[in-house]
């Protein structure tokens, strides 16, 4: 049975480089992640299939099955050998806009590898927006709270 962990969510993000952001656009990278999957190519669920549908493992030795997608965040555990990860992936998340390209990395034309990877530019860049503007709202009401009690006395 297929569990979801997490929705798309800005605060549980890490603070990391857009080129490290990159790092899992790559179905190749993707694919390298899945060393303790424990799925192999006689079963649906494998590792090639998982890097295509936009999965990438990321659980710990406890979790060998939780892995997420590099595109909506979504991560997902509870994998059956028979799954279709690209199947799993529309059910739990019909908004990703990487499904819209319904094929492995090498299928794709040229107009649609331009399409997907500057949607996915804009998506880190505003998440990276939207951070700063946290940290800077967080910076100000903290300022604001001190300024409030060293008025006070
Ligand atoms: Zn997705």
């Amino acid at each position: 049975m297929i569990g979801c962990r997490t929705d798309d969510n800005i605060s549980n993000e890490k603070d990391i480089s857009v080129r490290d952001a990159f790092h899992y656009y790559w179905e190749e990278n993707r694919l390298k992640s899945f060393t303790n999957w424990p799925f192999s190519d006689k079963n649906q669920c494998n590792p090639k299939k998982m890097a295509q549908a936009g999965f990438y493992a990321c659980g710990s030795k406890d979790e060998r099955d939780l892995a997420k997608c590099f595109f909506c965040n979504k991560e997902l555990d509870g994998w059956e050998p028979d799954d279709d990860p690209w199947l799993e992936h529309s059910k739990h998340s019909k908004n990703c806009i990487f499904l819209k390209y319904n094929g492995a990395e090498d299928d794709l034309t040229v107009e649609e590898h331009t399409e997907l990877i500057t949607t996915y530019f804009e998506n880190v860049l505003n998440k990276k927006v939207a951070s700063v503007q946290a940290k800077i709202q967080k910076d100000f009401n903290e300022t604001l709270a001190t300024a409030k009690s060293v008025k006070k006395k």
